[in-house]
């Protein structure tokens, strides 16, 4: 486990949280805290799904995970801090990352006056298997 790319963030790492970042680690299947929590109770049998949200929000504040809201059943979220976008099928919740970039800006009027920072866009849609899924019962 690579414990030294956490040591400067004044995080104080236990099994259980370092179990959490070795799930996460190069994870792109967007897992909620529930299916975190799942994954690593078998092997961590006193791992409580507290301890799954607050180190989740411990590594969100320091930048190391990144929050979606794509989801709108339950936070997802992203090791991938690097700005990309997403894409979620209705049917399974499967979330599928984008890494085209979208030109987008906003006029004067839009940005009220903020500094823009980033965006984000989220795709809406059905995946293959659930549409061959729906095919094979109508
Ligand atoms: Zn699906
Ligand atoms: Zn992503």
């Amino acid at each position: 486990m690579k414990e030294n790319k956490y040591k400067d963030f004044g995080f104080k790492l236990t099994p259980q949280r370092l179990a959490i970042l070795g799930f996460l680690e190069g994870n792109t299947s967007h897992p909620s805290a529930e299916e975190i929590d799942s994954a690593l109770s078998e092997k961590f049998p006193t791992m409580s799904l507290a301890t799954v949200y607050n180190t989740l929000e411990t590594l969100r504040q320091r930048g190391l995970v990144r929050e979606l809201s794509i989801d709108p059943d339950k936070k997802r979220f992203d090791p991938n801090v690097s700005p990309h976008n997403h894409l979620i099928c209705m049917e399974c919740r499967r979330v599928v990352d984008v890494q085209e970039n979208f030109p987008l800006s906003l006029g004067l009027q839009d940005k009220a006056g903020f500094d823009i920072i980033g965006h984000h866009v989220e795709f809406y849609g059905i995946c293959p298997e659930c549409r061959r899924a729906a095919a094979h019962t109508t």
